[in-house]
């Protein structure tokens, strides 16, 4: 592979604040070098070296590729029904889960790798280069280990979410469901996944529940993140900042001890914001001001699902977060890159500097900040993975 030369970027965020200006490490009128899917050289258009190929972005904007750390994408079936129900004033349950087992356990492989790849391809034209994926609609032993086999064919971020919601197979009998999903189910999936992961809620799985799951799967070598504090007050951040989670996602119900802990294990433990949940429920939003004054790490995810938040644009979450969850638009941007990849425990996304994966979105805008300011603009206008033009 040669090396590229992107030149007349008018605004280029590297969250890098030792190459640019402020926490997202801003610099105008620059240029950058991929090399071997690298990011080779960065700095002024005016001393950009040569290289084989060319590509003038023409004064827009570009930005790392987005680290997008909160999906479940392997599954079958609608729930447009039930979408439609909530908008006309229905409630939102965990319970909702079940409708799309049904549909993914009876769906061929073939069907279900098509649609992670369907909807894989959606995200990368909308900018998301790293994209993790959840099990977590199969909830057999079967069902959840081919949900990782298939999501490890589009992605390395997999995580065994056989504790979404309590198997419909079990529901006389949870207690024997968390053994499952902590025995045999863990020993089908570890081999496929990285990450695990519990739906800490009521409706899903309580507090030892889900400590349960999650020591269990930390014994298999899996690092624990958590569904946690989405619907209710309750356990689930508490147990992250204590287990060393990756991170505690959602955060929508907080109390001033839960902020303290995030704030305290800031290096550890990332809260994920996904705001295309609330959306999609007609939800208060988390508060992600009250979580960054106090100094927590903030990621910002879509939490792409057929339930509660069919998005997969992360675009449209950041303009969420500035208008509705007090962050401004250099903090919604790091949080949707550098806090994404934080998240996922990656220093080599989520940044432009020499030596990280040549992940890049050219928009079509002046700067970062018309994401807010456009909403619902499609202004991704190129991507690059890896050093390749993607989309
Ligand atoms: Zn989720």
């Amino acid at each position: 592979m040669g090396s590229t030369v992107i030149t007349g970027i008018g605004s280029l965020v590297t969250n890098d604040p030792s190459i640019g200006d402020g926490p997202l490490g801003l610099l105008s009128d620059a240029a950058v070098v991929v090399a071997d899917g690298r990011i080779a050289w960065v700095g002024p258009a005016a001393s950009a070296p040569a290289a084989d190929e060319g590509f003038d972005a023409g004064g827009r904007a570009v930005i790392p590729g987005f680290v997008d750390s909160h999906s479940h994408l392997v599954f079958a079936g609608d729930r447009t029904a039930e979408f439609n129900a909530r908008m006309s004033g229905a409630a939102y349950t965990a319970g909702g889960i079940r409708t799309t087992v049904a549909a993914t356990r009876a769906a061929s492989d073939a069907a279900l790798d098509a649609n992670v790849a369907r909807y894989f391809a959606e995200a990368l034209r909308q900018g998301t280069t790293v994209l993790e994926c959840k099990s977590g609609y199969g909830l057999t032993v079967e069902d959840e280990a081919r949900a990782l086999r298939i999501a490890g064919r589009h992605t390395d971020e997999t995580t065994y979410l056989g504790a979404h919601v309590v198997s419909p197979d079990y529901a006389d009998d949870p207690a024997a469901y968390v053994d499952l999903v902590t025995g045999p189910m863990l020993d089908a999936c570890a081999p496929y996944a990285r990450w695990v992961d519990v739906f800490c809620e009521r409706g899903a799985f309580d507090g030892d529940q889900a400590r349960a799951v999650l020591t269990a799967g930390a014994k298999r070598g899996l690092v624990p993140r958590i569904h946690a504090n989405q619907l209710t007050e309750g356990p689930g951040v508490q147990l992250a900042v204590e287990l060393g989670a990756a991170s505690a996602d959602h955060c929508t119900h907080l109390s001033d001890a839960d902020v303290a802990a995030l704030a305290a294990a800031s290096g550890t433990t990332v809260a994920t914001l996904l705001p295309g949940a609330e959306f999609s429920t007609r939800a208060a939003y988390p508060d992600a001001r009250r979580l960054l004054d106090a100094g927590a790490t903030v990621a910002l995810s879509t939490d792409c699902n057929p339930g509660s938040s069919f998005t997969s644009s992360v675009p449209f979450c950041i303009a969420v977060a500035v208008r509705e969850m007090g962050m401004t638009p250099d903090e919604a941007l790091w949080s949707a890159t550098a806090g994404g990849a934080a998240a996922l425990r990656r220093t080599d996304v989520g940044r432009v500097a020499v030596g990280a994966r040549a992940d890049l979105a050219l928009l079509d805008a002046p700067s970062h900040v018309h994401l807010a300011y456009r909403p619902g603009v499609p202004l991704v206008a190129a991507v690059w993975r890896g050093g390749e033009r993607a989309a």
